[in-house]
């Protein structure tokens, strides 16, 4: 059986180089080879090497390739959704008000803990299925909306299953994504709870499942010295932290995720300039979420620039949640980091493919030189600033893996 196989008439191939920060080599009429999954060779079309000339060949049909994209931050798991909330805040309800009637986080938590573990495997994979064909091959999935041990648990099963169902996704702990109602009052006490109790439980059920933990530091829920315990006990774990940061208000976030060789901070609208700083210093990737801020109708748009000029890795991340970002549309992020967060092009394209895998630990992901693991994604457009340009268009890529 043959494993290897050329990808021929593309009008080009665009990718991140994974050797050089923020540069994308564009090489028109190109061709790639692909060797058991991987890619073997990558140039123009006339310098294919004479070993590769006889090999079985795919047919790009003039189109432009590029990696998948992978997503660095996903609420991929709940139960329910929260459209008839969206629309009575249309109707001037407040966020407040919705969540003192008991519905916000609190109706996703009732309904997340309420689905079996057969209904959130077959919505996991419906949910991938279509981030898959949208060109998403890789992302990074949280828990968190269960809150209780036991419906945690059953989230982490749930990802387990869909690993081994053969799905591409890197999985985080974060029981303390919010405080749950039997806790009503006590983040400390829920913070230590989830720290020396449940975050050891959910690694010790379900071994190898969650690379990472995450917290959600911000006021009126985490503390940052309540952040910083939950992440140091998750990395006696040997978990790798993440943070949801200065998303509402600067709190801390991004400092503690330099102090803690994060892996990610995220949100980050409102971090502080030392915050950014320290970032750059620490190697923490800067993982921003814009679609979040078009879904809530703010205005406070991540400072994508400031960050790229202190030097801090910046990834584009779709957040997808139930109720601050119903998206499931990787071309939309991409699009929203060039109009809204004034990133080039090709800062955008990295931010959705080299930068999200790199602070998942995953270097053979989101670039096409060699070594790097398909899939392949193929686009029929003329050049692939169209992606952007050509901004309500329903893009879909081939996928050759
Ligand atoms: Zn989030």
């Amino acid at each position: 059986m043959t494993t290897s196989a050329v990808i021929v008439n593309l009008a080009g191939v665009v990718t991140p180089d994974p050797a050089r920060p923020w540069v994308v080599d564009c090489f028109e009429n190109a061709a790639i080879a692909l060797d058991g999954g991987r890619v073997a060779w990558l140039g123009r079309a006339v310098d294919l090497p004479a070993r590769w000339r006889d090999r079985e060949r795919v047919d790009g049909k003039g189109g432009w390739a590029s990696p998948g994209f992978v997503d660095g931050h996903t609420h991929l798991l709940f139960g329910g959704d929260r459209s008839q909330e969206f629309n009575r805040r249309l109707h001037g309800a407040s966020y407040a008000q919705i969540a003192a009637e008991g519905g916000g986080i609190r109706e996703t938590v009732r309904a997340t803990r309420q689905a079996s573990l057969e209904e959130l495997v077959a919505l996991g994979e419906e949910r991938l299925d279509k981030l898959r064909r949208k060109g998403v091959v890789h992302l990074e999935a949280k828990t968190g909306y269960g809150l209780s041990l036991e419906a945690e648990l059953r989230l982490l099963e749930a990802y387990g299953e869909l690993k081994r169902r053969g799905w591409s996704l890197d999985v985080t702990l974060m029981p303390a994504h919010d405080v749950p109602e039997e806790f009503q009052g006590d983040p400390a006490g829920y913070a230590r709870v989830v720290a020396e109790a449940w975050q050891p439980e959910l690694v010790r059920r379900h071994p190898g499942v969650a690379g990472f933990c995450d917290v959600f530091v911000e006021k009126g829920v985490f503390t940052a010295e309540q952040g910083r315990m939950v992440l140091q006990s998750g990395k006696a774990l040997g978990l790798v932290p993440r943070i949801h940061a200065d998303e509402f208000g600067s709190t801390g976030g991004a400092e503690l995720a330099a102090e803690l060789g994060a892996a990610s901070a995220d949100h980050l609208m409102f971090a502080s300039d030392r915050g950014i700083r320290a970032m750059a210093q620490a190697g923490v990737t800067a993982t921003l979420l814009p679609a979040t801020t078009l879904f809530l109708g703010m205005r406070d748009w991540a400072p994508a620039r400031k960050m790229i000029e202190a030097g801090c890795r910046v990834a584009l991340a779709s957040d997808f949640n139930p109720g601050s970002c119903a998206c499931l549309d990787p071309l939309l992020i991409l699009r929203l980091g060039c109009l809204q967060l004034g990133m080039t092009f090709e800062e955008a394209l990295t931010a959705m493919t080299l930068h999200p895998a790199r602070s998942l630990g995953r270097a053979d992901l989101g670039h096409l030189h060699p070594g790097a693991l398909g899939p392949v994604l193929i686009w029929q457009v003329k050049h692939p600033l169209d992606l952007v340009y050509w901004m309500g268009e329903a893009f879909v890529p081939e996928i050759v893996v």
